[in-house]
């Protein structure tokens, strides 16, 4: 089935709704009302009934959203299902915290490769994934790994985004505080904790 261009915000919030829905999934719960499911993530039951909207009509009057139900179909609009696994470069202090982290298994995510240019790194495993030579990023298209982690200092960071290209990688999640530029054929996020950090104090109420 195609979709109509959801909007980005909506998308931004369908992890959201499907984290919810899938710890209510882990407690046995087979329904759950907008109105539950709002108080769990936060946003207005109006909201999410738009949100859902976007893909189709699964609540049922009196019943509530069938959770197995919306989870597949949010996991579908993701593009999550089936799952993805993940090729994480720089295991220094953020990339060990990413490969210790268990979040990313709910969304079907596996850091399943790691890559460093320290020879003492190189070798050794961290959290179950052995720690490769950077210079075998380059084997990733042929092992089935799409999505690459960049947790390298800022200098290095174009050049792994660049080596991750043409190794046939098309999502890159980029942890250094730099832009990066990529073709447009890749998706690039950038994660900045200190950027969230710095609109915090203008949105803190006064007193
Ligand atoms: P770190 O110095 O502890 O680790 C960096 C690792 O990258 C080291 O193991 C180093 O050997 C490796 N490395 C360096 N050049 C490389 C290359 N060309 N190829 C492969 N590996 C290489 O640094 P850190 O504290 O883990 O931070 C890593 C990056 O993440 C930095 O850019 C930092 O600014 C950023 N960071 C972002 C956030 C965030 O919120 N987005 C938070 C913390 C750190």
């Amino acid at each position: 089935m195609r979709y109509h261009k959801i909007p980005d915000e909506t998308v931004r919030r369908l992890p959201v709704y499907l984290r919810g829905l899938v710890f209510y999934s882990e407690k046995g719960l087979k329904n759950i009302s907008s109105h539950d499911l709002a108080k769990l993530v936060a946003v207005n039951p109006w909201q999410i009934r738009k949100d859902f909207s976007y893909f189709g009509d699964f609540g049922t009057p009196g019943v509530g959203y069938d959770i197995h139900k919306l989870i597949k179909e949010i996991s579908r609009i993701l593009k999550l299902d089936g799952g993805h696994r993940a090729a994480l470069v720089g295991v220094g202090n953020l990339g060990a915290a990413l490969l210790a982290y268990g979040g990313f298994e709910v969304f079907g995510f596996e850091i399943a490769a790691a890559f460093d240019i320290a020879e003492h790194k190189i070798g050794q495993r961290v959290h179950g994934v052995e720690i490769e030579d950077a210079a075998r990023i380059a084997t990733l298209g042929e092992r089935g790994i799409g999505l690459g982690i960049i947790a390298v200092p800022r200098t290095a960071a174009q050049g792994i985004a660049e080596e991750f290209v043409s190794a046939g990688i098309r999502g890159i999640l980029n942890f250094s505080p730099v832009h990066i530029d990529v073709p447009k054929k890749v998706k690039v996020i950038t994660i900045d904790i200190a950027m969230d950090l710095a609109r915090l104090p203008y949105y803190m109420p006064a007193g």
